[in-house]
């Protein structure tokens, strides 16, 4: 095998909690992750050389080690001693800064694909203590599907999928630093949470109705009084029929969950005229079958 083909995709978080703030300055969350029918495509291929060249359709994306696609792969070939060159080439369709762990997935991807293509014998949780190096969302990023996310985002447990349904993403052209987020995060007795539990049982009772009734991202805190649109773009997803929105992650990034496919599709139509600077995608929940 000369070369594979990847696609790496995207997480909304469906619930995020952030319980409390560290001596070390990270901060403990409970989120559920949930991956989303919207891909990169990644191409790998070997070569003589003993180079990693990483192309990518978008031209502000670095090519370097500053892109994550080329560390993970600088990092795979590091642990393995495996000299071939590489050529990757990643065509970007997840929005960028986003809150939806594009860079993260990507970075999966490669771990996965190289794994395979070297026929490496990496097991899941080796590529996990190898993908964490990279990025916290990573593990997940390799995992897929529903999961719920503890510690400082490193505990992982899959969860059963979360019930079926019809996903809007929007995503605003505004940039939100994570940092800044947190940063700007005030936690007390005052501070309304999340209740990831109910949600868990919501999914497993799989009652999607009761599962959107609970869903909630404290960090909306802090963007929606920075980023006043991110309010607005709620907003409008739930005139315009979502069972209920949220922002992914740091944002800003907003998706609506629709149990109707003509009424999201509406939806989505509205949204792609209005806000012609927006990224908009109509997807759904990804849940991989076994993906080793
Ligand atoms: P998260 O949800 O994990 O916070 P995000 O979706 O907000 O992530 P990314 O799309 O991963 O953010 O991009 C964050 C930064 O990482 C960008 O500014 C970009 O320059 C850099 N980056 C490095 N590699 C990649 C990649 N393969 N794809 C996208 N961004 C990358």
């Amino acid at each position: 095998m000369y070369y594979i083909r990847m696609n790496a995709y995207a997480k909304i978080n469906i619930g995020l909690d952030v319980i409390n703030r560290r001596d070390d300055g990270y901060h403990n969350v409970s989120m559920i992750m949930q991956s989303v029918n919207l891909y990169d495509n990644l191409t790998i291929s070997k070569n003589s050389s003993n180079k990693i060249i990483v192309r990518t359709n978008l031209p502000y994306l670095p090519t370097d080690k500053k892109n994550l696609v080329y560390s993970a792969a600088h990092l795979f070939k590091e642990v393995t001693g495996i000299k071939s060159g590489l050529l990757i080439t990643l065509k970007k369709r997840i929005p960028v800064a986003a809150g939806l762990a594009g860079g993260s997935t990507d970075a999966a991807a490669t771990l996965m694909g190289l794994n395979k293509l070297f026929n490496a014998g990496m097991t899941k949780d080796e590529l996990s203590k190898l993908g964490v190096k990279l990025g916290a969302d990573v593990p997940y990023c390799l995992m897929m599907g529903t999961a719920l996310s503890e510690g400082i985002g490193d505990k992982l447990s899959p969860l059963p999928p979360m019930p079926k349904c019809h996903i809007l993403l929007v995503k605003p052209n505004i940039n939100v630093s994570t940092k800044f987020v947190y940063e700007n995060l005030k936690l007390d007795d005052s501070t309304i949470h999340p209740n990831i539990s109910l949600m868990q049982k919501a999914i497993e009772s799989q009652n999607l109705l009761e599962l959107t009734k609970h869903m909630g991202n404290l960090l909306e805190t802090v963007t929606i009084n920075h980023y006043p649109i991110i309010n607005n773009i709620k907003d409008k997803m739930v005139e315009l029929g979502a069972m209920t929105s949220l922002m992914s992650g740091s944002g800003p990034t907003v998706f609506g969950i629709f149990n109707n496919y003509k009424t999201a599709k509406d939806a989505f139509q509205y949204f792609r005229t209005s806000y012609q600077k927006y990224q908009v995608f109509l997807t759904k929940p990804y849940y991989p079958i076994n993906h080793n």
